[in-house]
């Protein structure tokens, strides 16, 4: 691209060229995504032609919703597109904590076990396990719960984890992105071992995946290797930016039923639950999904780049493999970080026209900043970033429908440093 178009969107001539000069670089890495996203397209167009999806998966059930068959089919393509026996897809659960909990309610009893090898499960699960003690927790349903932390490179430590599994072992919970945390997001062929050594150790374990973050990342998910279940919300990956709400869970048919009565009611189960109106929007999220995390990866490595070669600290770095959509960077002052977060609302389509600001958040102990102007609220497969203002101030971002809002974002983000002077502009000369 010989015209700087951004500059219509307040981007200089120097920080384009800077840009364009980083993309060539990252010609190949960006085959490889979209190469990924093809054969996860494929994935999905032929679960939907094998379920025969037709026009009237998408009408509107009421009520009960006996005999939904968009919602019935919608699962079966969801079972189909990740190797499991079934699914439970519905705009009823909520988010990915509650597809969570309900996963963890419906297969964990009185007496059992919840053992997490992979350390401190995602923040809002701490309620919902009872590490930090709330009501309706697991912990009041007389679930124990055991951790077993990672080792200081993050491996797993297996002998740790042979201990830990003990007669009442029910289920082991195993999140694949890093969250919040600062550790590496995990491979699926990581969980794979995991997995694989947990079921050695005992065989009849439920293994449950949060993936949240990390569908379509790779060609196969934790449900190819062994997950009795994986779990998340249609508000991320899956939804493909469609989908205003909602949560899955695929997995064993045991598994799955289970879920349906937690979900609804014993006796009840899958049977029951309206669509809402929402079939199309799932279907055609599910769809695009491929390919809106493909965008949103190229967003996140292109960040990674543009960075890295200002001069700041990348997780993951800028020539890692990627797990997840989820982009750290370590700006080291809370003005970048307040900078940064202003440029990927200005990026917005929504919302462009308001400025973030830190504030109070419940079950923070720092301020936070969060920049987001999207179409479903609190969508995280749409353009947004959020950072504790706490060292080293760094700042998480991650989505983009498409590609090019995710650069737009970007751009932004380093031309409001340009323009309140917290970066060198000399450093886009030199590299
Ligand atoms: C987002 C997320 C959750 C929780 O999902 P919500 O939709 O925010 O409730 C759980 N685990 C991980 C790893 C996540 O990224």
């Amino acid at each position: 691209m010989k015209d700087n178009i951004y500059s219509l969107m307040g981007i200089s001539d120097e920080l384009f060229q800077f840009s364009e000069k980083t993309l060539s670089s990252l010609e190949d890495r960006f085959k490889e995504i979209d190469k990924t996203a093809e054969y996860n397209q494929m994935k999905v167009i032929s679960a939907m032609q094998k379920n025969r999806v037709d026009a009237a998966c998408f009408a509107e059930s009421t009520g009960y919703g006996y005999n939904d068959m968009g919602r019935d089919t919608l699962e079966r393509v969801y079972a189909d597109c990740f190797g499991t026996e079934d699914a439970l897809v519905r705009p009823q659960i909520t988010c990915g904590t509650h597809a969570l909990s309900l996963a963890l309610s419906a297969n964990l009893r009185p007496g059992d076990e919840l053992l997490s090898p992979a350390g401190k499960p995602y923040d809002t699960l701490e309620g919902v396990i009872g590490i930090r003690s709330s009501p309706g927790s697991l912990a009041e349903y007389g679930v124990t719960y055991r951790q077993v932390d990672l080792l200081p490179d993050d491996s797993f430590d297996y002998d740790k984890i042979r201990e830990a599994i003990n007669d009442k072992t029910k289920l082991v919970t195993i999140q694949r992105s890093k969250g919040y945390q600062t550790r590496e997001t995990f491979s699926v062929e990581k969980i794979a071992k995991l997995i694989k050594f947990v079921k050695g150790i005992k065989p009849d374990v439920i293994c449950m995946v949060d993936n949240c973050y990390g569908e379509f990342v790779e060609r196969l998910e934790p449900s190819n290797f062994g997950a009795d279940m994986i779990v998340g919300s249609l508000i991320k990956n899956l939804g493909g930016g469609l989908a205003p709400s909602g949560g899955y869970i695929c997995g064993t048919k045991e598994c799955i039923e289970n879920c349906g009565w937690r979900l609804t009611a014993p006796g009840l189960g899958k049977e029951v639950g309206t669509n809402m109106g929402l079939m199309r929007q799932f279907y055609q999220g599910l769809f695009m999904a491929p390919s809106v995390v493909a965008g949103a990866l190229k967003g996140a490595i292109f960040a990674a780049n543009i960075y890295e070669r200002l001069g700041f600290r990348c997780v993951p770095n800028s020539t890692e493999s990627r797990h997840d959509i989820i982009q750290a960077v370590e700006l080291e002052s809370p003005e970048r970080l307040i900078a940064f977060c202003k440029g990927i609302q200005a990026a917005a389509p929504v919302d462009s026209y308001v400025t973030p600001v830190p504030g109070d958040m419940p079950g923070y102990e720092s301020e936070v900043i969060m920049a987001a102007g999207a179409f479903v609220q609190g969508s995280s497969i749409e353009l947004s970033a959020d950072a504790p203002l706490r060292e080293p101030y760094a700042v998480y971002f991650q989505g983009g429908i498409t590609w090019h809002h995710a650069k737009l974002g970007i751009l932004k983000s380093v031309q409001e440093m340009l323009n309140e002077n917290l970066i060198n502009i000399e450093k886009l000369k030199e590299k």
